[in-house]
């Protein structure tokens, strides 16, 4: 306006020194003309302005103003254009934000789940929904019972709403077998005094199970080491209460002390060495080695046990078989448990069969006999440690055997596995990966 007052001040200043009253009167038209005109561009442009600044911050978010006209109109539209700058920066770093805190939610472990007062789900992550055995889609705007009916799980999030304190509870879901910590947290929404609730599903199915197997193991060897031990004291009571002074009692007695104190040696030996592979502790020295050398040194320490026990130990290897990268020392050992169970299990006559055969880059070995067999009710408990199937608990034998060996096999990314019929016999198969020539 500064501008048209000054223009107008001096075309009248000027029409009055040029022409009197008449160029006074001239020069007031003419500026009040040129005062309109220029009012009238300044409206244009600003509804121009204002088209611009609506498209930039709704319809194109990619549209800028267009910094050139007057003084103030530019600096007005750098002020827009830096405003706009701004919020769109603003929203892509918010976009990414959520994004980023989605993949997080997405990817984690642990189940998270957010409630509202009403018992709606804000969000739900696929481990809470895979965790929980949600059967169906679960969105967000559905009910907390939607992804489960579990009374606890709902208990621990209502809690948590109504005494704004942490909540929790350990849970288990009997139809998919899991134990889960819920843990439900006060969760307020911004800016107001409305509380949410957080429930956060811990899986600890695991830990629970390495517990069990844990308690049962030092159960299973407490008991393994009394029954030795039990023998020992009751020889050495008889012995003391005179067998001591009965040459033949007192080796009987003795022999059977040897023997229970062998059997205790023998028993914590294989503990300490399933304890070693269990935990990962028993280091393995990978080295490529024929098929054939492992089976021809297997048999051969049970040569002389064979002809004693008379049976026939026979080898049935495949040409032309490829490497494999073992541990021989350890695999040697699994050769021995199966080995010596089938000679303690097949009858005078019988014969024992080793076999290496190639499938597919993968080596098979196995040990057949044609023994007693197993039940096909402790068929599926063989592996698991301290298991001896009826007619094996008057025998010698700690039940470890077999656990080793899977571990063994296991270790080398094998498997073991074992077929049997009752009264015709066993086959005990393991396979390692072939190198590849
Ligand atoms: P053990 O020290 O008792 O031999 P293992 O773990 O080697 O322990 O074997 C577990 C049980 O499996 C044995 O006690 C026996 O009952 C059964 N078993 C293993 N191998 C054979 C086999 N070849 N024939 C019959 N039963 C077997």
């Amino acid at each position: 306006m500064l501008i048209e007052t000054s223009l107008l001040i001096a075309l009248v200043a000027a029409g009055t020194l040029m022409s009197g009253v008449a160029g006074t009167i001239l020069a007031g038209v003419l500026a009040t003309i040129a005062v309109l005109y220029r009012s009238l561009r300044l409206t244009r442009q600003f509804s121009d302005l204002t088209e611009d600044v609506v498209r930039a911050t709704s319809i194109d978010r990619n549209h800028r103003l267009d910094p050139t006209g007057p003084a103030e109109l530019t600096r007005l539209a750098r002020a827009v254009n830096r405003l706009v700058d701004r919020v769109a920066d603003d929203i892509i770093e918010d976009t990414a934000e959520r994004i980023r805190l989605a993949s997080i939610l997405d990817s984690m472990r642990e189940g998270v789940v957010v409630v509202d007062d009403e018992g709606v789900i804000e969000s739900a992550n696929p481990a809470a929904v895979e965790m929980l055995g949600t059967v169906g889609e679960v969105e967000p705007g559905m009910q907390l019972t939607s992804l489960t009916n579990h009374p606890d799980v709902i208990r621990v999030v209502k809690m948590s709403i109504e005494t704004e304190q942490q909540t929790a509870a350990e849970i288990e879901l009997f139809d998919n077998r899991r134990t889960l910590m819920a843990m439900a947290a006060p969760y307020p929404r911004p800016d107001t005094d409305v509380v949410r609730a957080l429930l956060l599903l811990t899986d600890l199915t695991d830990i629970r199970r390495l517990d069990i197997t844990r308690r049962e193991f030092v159960s299973n060897a407490s008991h393994e080491l009394r029954t030795p031990l039990a023998g020992i004291r009751a020889s050495a009571e008889t012995l003391q209460h005179g067998a001591i002074d009965d040459s033949e009692d007192r080796d009987q007695f003795l022999t059977m002390i040897r023997e229970d104190v062998e059997h205790m040696d023998m028993l914590i030996t294989e503990m300490l060495e399933l304890s070693r592979l269990e935990s990962g502790e028993s280091e393995m020295k990978f080295l490529d080695v024929a098929p054939q050398k492992l089976v021809e040194a297997a048999m051969k320490q049970f040569s002389a046990v064979a002809v004693d026990s008379e049976l026939e130990l026979v080898a049935n290897i495949s040409p032309d078989l490829p490497p494999v990268s073992v541990d021989a020392e350890k695999i040697d050992h699994v050769f021995t448990n199966l080995i010596s169970n089938a000679v303690k299990w097949t009858p005078a006559e019988g014969t024992i069969t080793v076999k290496a055969w190639a499938d597919d880059g993968t080596v098979w070995f196995s040990v057949e006999d044609t023994g007693l067999g197993i039940d096909p009710e402790h068929l599926p408990h063989i592996f698991e440690r301290f298991f001896k199937t009826d007619p094996a608990r008057s025998q010698p034998g700690t039940g470890l055997g077999l656990s080793i060996a899977r571990h063994i096999v296991d270790a080398h990314g094998g498997v073991i596995s074992a077929t049997s019929s009752v009264g015709e016999g066993s086959e005990f198969a393991f396979t390692v990966p072939g190198i590849q020539p």
